[in-house]
């Protein structure tokens, strides 16, 4: 017998308010920004929402550090912000220890760096690995690298939902692979990579292995150190909040600092940076990683969001993670798989990350929609709609209203 609609409602709304009533980082809703008309945010993965104490902060860096210290504060503090702010990403949020991370440039111009470095400290090995479902930055930066350094770009296929596996690695990477590319989180699927276990496959061949950590930094806790990840860079703009177009971060293992060479050389990566010396002498330590200018005023937000982090702690919100994913793919089971809506998504909680995909020919319409009601998960080409949940600023409500709107917005396509 099957339940009447509405009372599978009320069911899934009674869960999501107990969840919620019982849920420790409820606290954490209140320090975002309300965003008036929007009445479920699923989009905190692709662009996190700002903190209200941002406001202030951003006013008084412009009075004090910037307008009243002026040049000054380069000396005051601003060229350690890149490494400060690094070496907390790591501690919060990366478990890796300082010295190892820096914030600097986007999360493309870092790959490019990293990647670059990478095939050039691997003589005699020429292949790049790359998934061919991975983000397309990380394809076309793995393309130019390949064609710059006359190395080949080798594709793994994988499982659109399950994603990397290690016999795909197993498959793939030779004696010819110079590092293997990877996302820890898929972008589409949320598929959650066996990181410890894909870095020491890796190793077996005696390559180096790069993670790609946009859709887990800051939602899925890692242990880069302990597992002996080589590179790693991620996103400043999606769990970690900083904003549009805040900066990324790039971690280096400290046993590469002397092996690898970026290719970008600019004098804030230089050794001594106010000498304006003749040639270049790359700084020691993850500095080197520096080209330009580091964005400090982009730094300030996500310095906010990494307290918070910090404060609520990495582990549990992974918990708050699986328990939002959880209700979406439950929410999914009672009211979108019945009208033919594909989970896109691994079922099992272990096995993904903090978002949640879907698929059904009316997505690019139902998306449009909901935007228009204040609804916001984004479509993914051909026919997917993304439920990003980030943890802090999302609750269980939100999150099932989310799924409830898709439900309503595919009975009212159905009806036009
Ligand atoms: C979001 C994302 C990026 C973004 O790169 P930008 O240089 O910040 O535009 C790169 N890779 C992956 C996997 C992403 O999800």
């Amino acid at each position: 017998m099957t339940a009447s609609p509405s009372l599978v409602l009320d069911g899934l709304r009674a869960q999501a308010t107990d969840l919620d009533a019982r849920d420790p980082l409820a606290g954490y809703l209140e320090e975002f920004v309300p965003a008036p008309g929007v009445t479920a945010y699923l989009d905190g993965n692709s662009l996190g929402r700002p903190l209200r104490s941002t406001a202030d902060h951003l006013s008084r860096f412009v009075a004090d550090d910037w307008g009243t210290r002026l040049i000054r504060s380069w000396d005051e503090g601003w060229m350690d912000t890149p490494t400060v702010l690094g070496d907390r990403i790591a501690r919060i949020a990366l478990g890796a220890a300082a010295g190892q991370t820096v914030v600097a440039d986007s999360t493309t111009v870092m790959l490019y760096k990293l990647l670059h470095a990478a095939v050039t400290a691997m003589p005699g090995r020429d292949e790049i690995v790359v998934e061919r479902a991975n983000f397309p930055t990380d394809r076309f930066i793995a393309e130019s690298v390949a064609a710059q350094t006359g190395a080949t770009v080798r594709w793994v296929e994988t499982d659109p939902i399950a994603g990397v596996r290690l016999t795909d690695i197993d498959a793939t990477v030779s004696e010819r692979t110079a590092v293997v590319v990877l996302s820890h989180v898929d972008y589409r699927s949320a598929a959650l990579a066996d990181m410890a276990g894909i870095t020491a496959a890796v190793h077996r061949h005696g390559a180096l292995m790069l993670w790609d950590l946009c859709h887990s930094a800051g939602a899925v806790p890692m242990q880069l150190d302990a597992w002996d990840v080589d590179l790693a860079v991620g996103c400043g703009y999606k769990y970690l909040n900083g904003g549009p177009g805040s900066p990324a971060f790039a971690y280096v293992r400290a046993e590469l600092h002397d092996r690898l060479r970026q290719p970008i050389q600019g004098w804030m990566g230089a050794a001594d940076v106010f000498a304006m010396k003749e040639g270049y002498t790359a700084a020691r330590g993850i500095r080197q990683f520096i080209s330009g200018t580091p964005p400090v005023l982009a730094m300030v937000p996500l310095s906010d969001m990494l307290d918070l982090v910090e404060r609520a702690s990495i582990d549990a919100i992974r918990r708050k993670s699986v328990s939002l994913t959880g209700l979406v793919v439950d929410a999914y089971d009672r009211l979108l798989a019945p009208r033919g809506v594909r989970l896109l998504s691994p079922a099992d909680p272990a096995q993904r990350g903090g978002h949640v995909s879907f698929g059904h020919e009316s997505f690019r319409e139902v998306t449009r929609l909901l935007w228009r009601q204040g609804v916001i998960p984004d479509f993914r080409f051909p026919d997917g709609i993304r439920v990003g949940l980030s943890p802090l600023s999302t609750s269980h409500r939100e999150a099932l209203e989310g799924v409830i709107a898709i439900h309503a917005a595919m009975d009212a396509q159905d009806a036009a």
